[in-house]
């Protein structure tokens, strides 16, 4: 049989035909009227993206080097900061944040446990001198989401700064920056902004940019402040990846296109059948709060969890991410994030199937992909 590859991951993400074909146009020079125009179109249609009037600046970079830029152009050494860690990406937070001598005060859950607004007015009561909060929009290792909105309202009562990181939740589920008081946000090209990976971007509030103002942590190729001063020309500070903002160029028409409640909705609508599926074959999800980005489910008992996405990945090609740390094995990830469709899920559903019925687990065949499909029709526009 012909084996063709099925991308189902939270990361990279499927990339739509004329965005691939547009990395194959010749590279122009990017000191000219010609690229800066292109930039300043993708500047403008990441504002859009992140709902802000504040300026939004591109890193050639994967996502975590704007998280590295969040905390060394906002912060100074022995700062006191909070990190919410529910997974391995607010985790990064702290390691991050170490890394450069900040004190880190973690807020330690277990994966797939929300965290309450009330319960962050507790932890800031109890840690006055904390100069930022850094969470995560989508905890991309356990699908679950948090409540950026409330982190705002509480961060804006008070002196310190709330830094998020977007980068597989923004333009996939609602954050918009300045109306949730969003002082520093993060996202990457490759989850739902419909582009390969090498792109990072960053956007800082008026309060956040005082941080910046002040901050004296060292750094060179990630200094915020450069950003903003080529931004004022038009351009980048060091030799930007040219063919992928020609990339995002053309996937940003069709992002606007759809418009950000439309994006929001087919996620919603992707997440909602993917959760009724693995419910229909007796299946439990990982997150007690999960996002429309991705779907974590935890491992039936009695299967092997690792040869489960390894049959997946290597006999079906069926490219959906397996758990990390300490649910490697006990978990799966079915992404449902960017450029993917109704039918990408059912795929990944149909894979599903045929493994667990190979590994020996019981249920009635065909019953996640009738609960999907059921989803998918009543919402098939
Ligand atoms: C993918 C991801 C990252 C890491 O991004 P890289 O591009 O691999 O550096 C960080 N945070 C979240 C929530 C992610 O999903």
């Amino acid at each position: 049989m012909i084996k063709k590859y099925y991308l189902l991951s939270p990361g990279p993400t499927p990339v739509p035909a004329d965005v691939l074909s547009a990395a194959a146009e010749p590279i122009i020079h990017h000191r000219t009227s010609e690229f800066s125009e292109i930039f300043m179109e993708v500047t403008e249609g990441l504002k859009y993206v992140f709902s802000t009037k504040q300026d939004v600046f591109v890193l050639t970079a994967s996502g975590t080097g704007a998280m590295e830029t969040a905390v060394i152009s906002t912060l100074c050494a022995g700062d006191k900061v909070i990190t919410i860690n529910g997974g391995k990406f607010g985790e990064r937070w702290g390691q991050i944040c170490q890394a450069y001598g900040v004190e880190v005060k973690e807020i330690i859950l277990e994966w797939g446990e929300p965290y309450s607004k009330e319960q962050l007015v507790d932890e800031l009561k109890a840690n006055p001198d904390v100069k930022a909060v850094f969470a995560a929009l989508s905890e991309t290792s356990s699908g679950t989401v948090y409540d950026i909105q409330g982190y705002g309202e509480v961060l804006a009562q008070s002196e310190a700064i709330l830094v998020v990181d977007g980068i597989s939740g923004l333009g996939a589920t609602p954050c918009p920056m300045d109306e949730w008081k969003v002082d520093v946000l993060v996202a990457g090209s490759q989850k739902s902004f419909m582009i390969p990976p090498g792109l990072a971007y960053i956007s800082f509030s008026p309060k956040a940019w005082d941080f910046v103002e002040k901050s004296t942590l060292p750094k060179y190729y990630f200094n915020a402040k450069k950003y903003k001063k080529s931004l004022g020309k038009q351009t980048t500070p060091y030799t930007p990846a040219v063919s992928l903002i020609i990339q995002q160029k053309k996937a940003l028409e069709l992002i606007k296109s759809l418009g950000l409640e439309k994006l929001f909705e087919h996620h919603r609508i992707l997440g909602d059948a993917t959760r009724a599926a693995v419910k229909a074959i007796g299946l439990e999800l990982l997150s007690k709060s999960p996002g429309n980005i991705l779907t974590a489910v935890k491992v039936p008992a009695g299967i092997d969890g690792l040869k489960l996405v390894k049959t997946m990945q290597g006999k079906y090609m069926a490219y959906i991410a397996g758990g990390q740390d300490p649910y490697k094995g006990k978990m799966f990830r079915i992404a449902h994030l960017g450029y993917m469709g109704g039918f990408d899920i059912i795929i990944a559903l149909s894979a599903l199937e045929m493994t667990l019925s190979e590994l020996g687990y019981e249920f009635e065949g065909g019953s996640s992909l009738k609960a999907a499909e059921d989803i998918l029709k009543e919402n098939w526009e």
